[in-house]
C-alpha cells in the first residue's frame, strides 16, 4: 500500500464523508418538511372541526323532523276538532269549547312553524359553516399532496447523490492503509469542530490552520501517519 497514496485517499474519504454528512443534514432540514408538519396539524384541526359542524347540523336536522312531527300531529288533530264542529249538532257551550280547542291549536301550530322556520336559518348558517370548512380542508389536503410529492421528490435526488457518494466511498476505503482509516475513524466519531485530514500547504496545516515550523514539519514527517502537532489532523505531507 503506497503510504502517499493513503493519505491522498484519506483525504478524498473526508471530502466524501462531509458531502454524505451535508447530503443527510439537507435531507433531515428539507424546508418543506416544517411546511409538511403545519399542513399535517391543519388537517387533523380541520377534520375534527367538520366533525363537530356535521353532528350540530345533524341536530338541527333531527330537532327540524321532530318540531314538523309534531306540528303534523296538531294538525290532525285541528282538522279533526274542525269536522267536528261543522258536522254540527253540539250544543252552544261545546261548540264554544270546540271552538277555544281549535283556536289554541291554531296558535301551537303557528308557534311550530316559527320554530321550524328558525332552525332552518340556522341550518342554512351551519350549511355555510360546513361548506367553508370542507373548502379549506380540501386546499389543505390538496398542499399536503404537493407538499408529500416535493419531499419524496427532494429525498430521491439526496438518496441518488448519497448513493453515488457511497459508492465512491467502497471503491476508495479499501486502498487506505488501515491504520489511518482507522485513526481517521475514530477521530470522525468524537466531537469535533476542526476537519480530521489536512493538507499541510503553505507550511500551515490544512484543518486547523495555524504554521508549522521547520522543525515542526520534519517532525511530523518522521512519523507515519503525520499528524498536525497542533490539531492532530492526519497530514497529506
Ligand atoms: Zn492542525
Amino acid at each position: 500500500m503506497d503510504d502517499l497514496r493513503s493519505l491522498e485517499d484519506v483525504l478524498e474519504l473526508q471530502l466524501l464523508d462531509s458531502a454524505i454528512d451535508h447530503l443527510l443534514e439537507e435531507r433531515q432540514n428539507l424546508p418543506q418538511l416544517d411546511k409538511f408538519k403545519i399542513v399535517a396539524k391543519r388537517i387533523e384541526v380541520l377534520k375534527a372541526k367538520l366533525a363537530e359542524q356535521q353532528a350540530v347540523a345533524d341536530e338541527t336536522r333531527l330537532q327540524v323532523q321532530k318540531s314538523q312531527g309534531e306540528m303534523n300531529l296538531v294538525e290532525d288533530k285541528k282538522v279533526f276538532e274542525e269536522r267536528r264542529l261543522y258536522a254540527g249538532g253540539l250544543n252552544a257551550k261545546s261548540t264554544q269549547n270546540l271552538q277555544l280547542e281549535i283556536e289554541m291549536l291554531g296558535r301551537q301550530i303557528d308557534t311550530f312553524e316559527e320554530q321550524i322556520l328558525t332552525a332552518l336559518d340556522v341550518r342554512e348558517q351551519q350549511d355555510k359553516d360546513i361548506a367553508t370548512t370542507t373548502a379549506e380542508l380540501s386546499e389543505a389536503e390538496a398542499d399536503f399532496a404537493r407538499l408529500e410529492t416535493e419531499i419524496s421528490m427532494a429525498w430521491r435526488a439526496i438518496d441518488e447523490e448519497v448513493a453515488k457518494d457511497e459508492a465512491k466511498k467502497a471503491g476508495l476505503v479499501p486502498q487506505i492503509d488501515p491504520e489511518i482509516l482507522a485513526i481517521y475513524e475514530d477521530m470522525r466519531s468524537r466531537p469535533r469542530e476542526l476537519p480530521s485530514v489536512g493538507r499541510l500547504e503553505d507550511d500551515s496545516c490544512g484543518a486547523c490552520h495555524l504554521r508549522l515550523s521547520n522543525a515542526e514539519q520534519n517532525k511530523v514527517r518522521s512519523v507515519f501517519p503525520p499528524r498536525c502537532v497542533h490539531c492532530r489532523a492526519i497530514l497529506v505531507v
